[in-house]
């Protein structure tokens, strides 16, 4: 992996000012920050089952790190915050993280992106500290399907975090579900059903080239024709518009309110539209899922870096973003760090 050539400015650093804007003009709004690179499931699109690379500890950033960088972002335009990973909830002091971003100046909204094991007891602190929203990765409602794909016999663990985040109030509630063929393709219809029942919003995701085993190969892979083509054959499916920048297309499922969506990164790629920047658990700074390079913020900061000199970091490695991630160029490249070290 290649590091940006994003040099500490010194003295002719910049204001504290936004909009994060690149050479395409894309104004970068929400920031994806991951906690940690640690889980508590090995999803085989994901992590491999054995021998994952972690950071050392040492270079996972602090709390207030972590509030601090975010707090920049939010002076340069940042208005979405989501928490990810790893699995988020595995960060003891991730109640903490939460109430600091929460309680920034320019308050962005913070959401959570978790595989739901442990949401049962902490959805009521979190929401607490400011939480407003929760996705919840489940790839199946089938629990020996469920068990065979993230490794781990964790289903009612998912369906009682669930439980616990409506009870306190989340809202939305969204699913989110990788279909992986000969393992549950024909779950797609159950998990629909499953949230529709709910309340819950469902949007597959296809699967992308950033597994950890580097196994993914797009002949394989389940596509948005294939996904709606499922559900279109047990229900009736309305296309929405208003999708702006958002990564999920939709579709009013039977006439509503329930409502289904696609993130086709691979097959209808949404990057013109793309908005979002990604800070890694060690403090990297990522332009893109598929970056080849990223801007080293730890290193920076830990070494004395004043606020105005990082959100010039901030900016340079906003605008080295290229047009499109590259998936079925020539020379595109997987990225060395596997989803679960990016943050999805
Ligand atoms: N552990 C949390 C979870 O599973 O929700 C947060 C991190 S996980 C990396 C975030 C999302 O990325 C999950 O919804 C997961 O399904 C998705 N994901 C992971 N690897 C993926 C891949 N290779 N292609 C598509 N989505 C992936
Ligand atoms: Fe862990 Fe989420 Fe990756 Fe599954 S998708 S292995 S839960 S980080």
């Amino acid at each position: 992996m290649t590091t940006l050539t994003l040099e500490r400015p010194g003295a002719a650093a910049g204001p504290v000012a936004g909009p994060l804007v690149d050479r395409f003009g894309r104004v970068h709004t929400d920031l994806r920050v991951s906690v940690t690179d640690r889980c508590s499931l090995r999803c085989s699109y994901c992590m491999p089952e054995h021998g994952v690379p972690l950071a050392p500890a040492s270079f996972l950033l602090d709390a207030s790190e972590i509030v601090r960088l975010v707090g920049i972002a939010t002076r340069l335009g940042v208005t979405q915050v989501r928490l990810t990973g790893g699995e988020p909830l595995l960060r003891a002091d991730l109640v903490d993280i939460v109430a600091g971003i929460a309680g920034l100046p320019a308050r962005p909204e913070v959401s959570l992106t978790t595989n739901g094991l442990g949401l049962a007891r902490l959805a009521g602190p979190l929401a607490a500290a400011g939480l407003g929203r929760v996705n919840v990765s489940l790839d199946s409602v089938d629990r020996v399907h469920y068990a065979a794909i993230t490794r781990r016999d964790r289903l009612d663990d998912v369906l009682a975090g669930l439980e616990a985040a409506r009870a306190v109030g989340l809202d939305p509630i969204k699913l989110n579900a990788v279909l992986l063929r000969g393992v549950n393709e024909a779950d797609a219809v159950p998990l629909l059903d499953f949230a529709l029942a709910r309340g819950y919003e469902l949007r597959f995701i296809e699967q992308m080239p950033l597994d950890g085993g580097h196994t993914w190969r797009r002949a394989a892979m389940i596509g948005a024709d294939e996904i709606l083509a499922r559900l279109g054959a047990s229900h009736r499916l309305t296309p929405l518009d208003g999708r702006g920048a958002a990564p999920a297309a939709r579709w009013l499922v039977d006439d509503g309110p329930g409502v289904v969506g696609v993130i086709a990164a691979v097959t209808r790629p949404f990057c013109g539209a793309c908005e979002r920047v990604r800070l890694t658990a060690d403090g990297c700074m990522r332009n893109c899922l598929f970056a080849r390079g990223e801007s080293d913020l730890r290193e920076a900061l830990r070494d004395g870096a004043t606020d105005a000199e990082l959100a010039d970091m901030f900016r340079a490695c906003v605008a080295a973003k290229r047009a499109g991630h590259g998936i079925g160029e020539p020379g595109f490249a997987q990225p060395t760090r596997p989803m679960s070290a990016i943050g999805g």
